[in-house]
């Protein structure tokens, strides 16, 4: 066998067993803490939405692990089984000029992914999400989701893989500094946009109108030196019964979003706190963060790939005889995630660290108690799981487990009670 063949198989059956012992670990000590709602939401979850929330979690790890097998076996079929190979041999039959066969490889690549997935996404909206109470959306509304959203991916999906082929056939042994260029022009720019062009099509968002609730939001954005176009109401209920509150856009494009299954459901205060938790990610530079560490890290991967694509080795060691640009893009997109996933705790934990010092600023800006509140009422309204796996939460989750979240909001409230009581 080929050396990149085996450290491939190697590095994605290492993949596929860690994501299932997780989810077997995740499903076990939920299912097992099930009766029994922890002592700091004794007042605030009856037992009956614990067990439903456990009863989800459940639930949705099951449905995981079968995808992470599914996913697992699509990409060997592309790769050794020779999927590319066939996509590839169907792109070239009809006669396109070669920049255009190269991009309908990929995408070609991409578009039997998201064929193949669909039933995965059908069954969750409909089936799981249906049987737990929070889905709204309809046959009609989900199949011009998936029109909207397929448009949209071949439209831009198309040019930025245009662009970055052209780049690699065109620019020589540099090209990836290029190609990074313009990927991160691309995706900056994609975010920019996103608010006022992209988001639109799918949701209709209106200023928010509440005078009061206006008032209050307006008084915190001045406390915290934040400035915005704007404040707006998604019609999320329209799809889904969960709730949400988020940023969106860069620069002067910057908004608000709140669902109007979050202001439904919260007190003016408690969406206030849910507020200055969102403003932090701003005001102590997590976004900007986020961003340059994206780009370093796409920076990477577009140097990686420029020496992979010269390789004799890297084509048919991945399934795929004689290389070419657009083979080299593919196979690096699909095969990368067998590899970076070992990144992953590492970046969770980084997450983590972000969300336990903006919680700390809306304690300071608005109120923790308001916070510890809205976040219990979130918790309980979207099923979250109170007590998940240690492990699997470490492994996975951006968000700080619930208890541990809590907590630290009841100390930081304590905190700012004696030093109230001592000046
Ligand atoms: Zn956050």
């Amino acid at each position: 066998m080929h050396p990149l063949t085996s450290i491939f198989l190697a590095f994605l059956a290492a993949h596929v067993a860690v994501q299932l012992w997780l989810a077997r670990r995740q499903v076990a000590f939920v299912a097992a803490q099930r009766g029994y709602v922890p002592p700091a939401f004794a007042g605030t979850v009856t037992p009956e939405e614990h067990a439903k929330a456990a009863d989800y979690t459940v639930a949705k790890q099951r449905l995981g692990m079968l995808e992470v097998v599914f996913e697992a076996t699509l990409l060997l079929w592309l790769t050794l089984g020779g999927g590319i190979v066939r996509i590839q041999a169907l792109a070239g039959s009809l006669g396109a000029p070669p920049l255009v066969s190269a991009t309908l490889l990929v995408l070609g690549v991409f578009a039997v992914i998201a064929l193949l997935s669909l039933p995965f996404g059908i069954y969750r909206t409909f089936v799981l999400e249906q049987r737990f109470g929070f889905n709204r959306t309809t046959p009609a509304v989900y199949a011009a989701d998936l029109a909207k959203g397929w448009i949209l991916g071949l439209l831009l999906g198309g040019a930025v893989t245009a662009g970055v082929l052209w780049i690699m056939s065109s620019l020589g042994g540099k090209w990836w500094i290029a190609g990074w260029l313009a990927w991160t022009a691309f995706t900056l720019m994609l975010t920019w946009a996103w608010p006022r062009v992209i988001a639109p099509i799918f949701n209709k968002f209106q200023p928010l109108e509440d005078p009061a609730l206006r008032s209050r939001i307006d008084a915190l954005l001045e406390r915290c030196g934040f400035h915005t176009k704007g404040v707006f109401v998604m019609d999320g209920s329209r799809r889904s019964s969960h709730g949400n509150a988020y940023f969106t856009g860069l620069g002067r494009e910057k908004r608000i979003v709140f669902f109007d299954t979050l202001l439904s459901r919260l007190a003016p205060p408690q969406i206030e706190s849910v507020l200055a938790h969102e403003l932090a990610h701003f005001r102590l530079k997590h976004v900007p963060q986020r961003i340059a560490v994206g780009a370093l890290a796409s920076l990477a991967g577009f140097a990686l790939l420029g020496w992979l694509a010269k390789q004799a080795w890297f084509y048919p060691g991945l399934g795929v005889p004689s290389g070419s640009d657009a083979a080299a893009l593919v196979l690096f997109l699909l095969v990368a995630p067998a590899f970076t996933w070992l990144l992953s705790p590492a970046a969770a934990a980084w997450s983590r660290r972000h969300e336990y010092q903006a919680d700390a600023f809306a304690a300071v800006y608005s109120d923790a108690t308001s916070l510890a509140q809205a976040l219990v009422a979130l918790y309980r309204d979207n099923a979250s799981t109170l007590t998940p796996d240690p492990v699997h939460s470490a492994f996975y989750d951006s968000h700080p487990p619930p208890a541990a979240r809590i907590e630290r909001l009841n100390l930081l409230r304590q905190t700012a009670a004696v030093t109230a009581a001592t000046t």
